[in-house]
């Protein structure tokens, strides 16, 4: 589970600081698909990078399996990171002049995993997103839609229980874009990893469970079907 408690997040100082989030509470339970929805400059990224512990909040806790992630020092955080969390960044942010093999090992070799498991690992990772025909090739040689795979490698290659990925279709063709979709997905459901997704595409965000809107910093709405579904049941029972 996730908990993020009145999270408050200001970039600069003085005359010119500003709140990017600003009070902003909910919780994520363990397995579920989310989308945060919110226009451009709303605060989508700096919330996935505060809940991720990659930057840190000026305000409120942040929970992730009853383990407040703000009260970690540095390196913990990172070890925290390197076994929890697989991220997907806005851009295809891959080491071009490195091999695809290369990429999908790093976060491997940040969590300390011994190199004789690495490379099976980097195989299953690159096969699940049918990449591994591209094993040895230079990341700089492949398309868009094919770097935003390799990405997908890395970001899943440790196992992680949590996936974040910021506008991970942006840049994508639709038909590319629904492909990396679904390999986001079908990790959610055949791991039962928590799926966390920043999008403004409203069909996409509509394919999760919760959906949390944001504006100017600030939770607007959330939409969460498994609450629904819950209460359902239990009415009937
Ligand atoms: P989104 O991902 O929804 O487009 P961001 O979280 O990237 O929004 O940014 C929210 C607001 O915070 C924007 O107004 C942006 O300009 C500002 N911002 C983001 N990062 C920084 C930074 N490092 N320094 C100053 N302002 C920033
Ligand atoms: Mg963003």
């Amino acid at each position: 589970m996730i908990e993020v408690k009145k999270v408050t997040k200001v970039y600069g100082r003085k005359q010119h600081a500003f709140k990017a989030l600003n009070n902003v509470t909910f919780t994520i339970p363990d397995g579920a698909s989310v989308a945060i929805v919110g226009k451009s400059g709303s605060g989508k990224s700096t919330l996935m990078h505060v809940m991720s512990g990659l930057d840190r909040p000026n305000q409120g806790s942040i929970t992730v399996d009853g383990v407040n992630i703000l009260g970690l020092k540095e390196k913990e955080i990172d070890s925290f990171r390197s076994k929890k969390i697989g991220f997907i960044f806005q851009s295809f942010f891959v080491q071009a002049n490195e091999s695809v093999s290369d990429n999908v090992s790093l976060p491997l070799e940040i969590a300390h995993v011994p190199l004789s498991r690495r490379k099976e690992k980097i195989k299953q990772a690159l096969e699940s997103v049918e990449l591994l025909d591209k094993l040895d090739s230079k990341a700089r040689s492949l398309s868009g839609g094919q770097k935003q795979r390799l990405a997908i490698a890395r970001a899943i290659v440790n196992n992680p229980s949590i996936i974040f990925a910021d506008e991970p279709t942006g840049n994508l063709d639709s038909i590319t874009g629904a492909k990396i979709e679904d390999l986001l997905f079908d990790y959610n459901k055949n791991k039962g990893a928590t799926l966390i997704i920043v999008t403004h595409d409203e069909e996409l965000a509509a394919k999760t469970d919760i959906q949390i809107f944001i504006k100017d910093g600030k939770v607007e709405a959330i939409k969460d079907r498994l609450t629904i579904k819950k209460t359902k049941r239990k009415a009937k029972s």
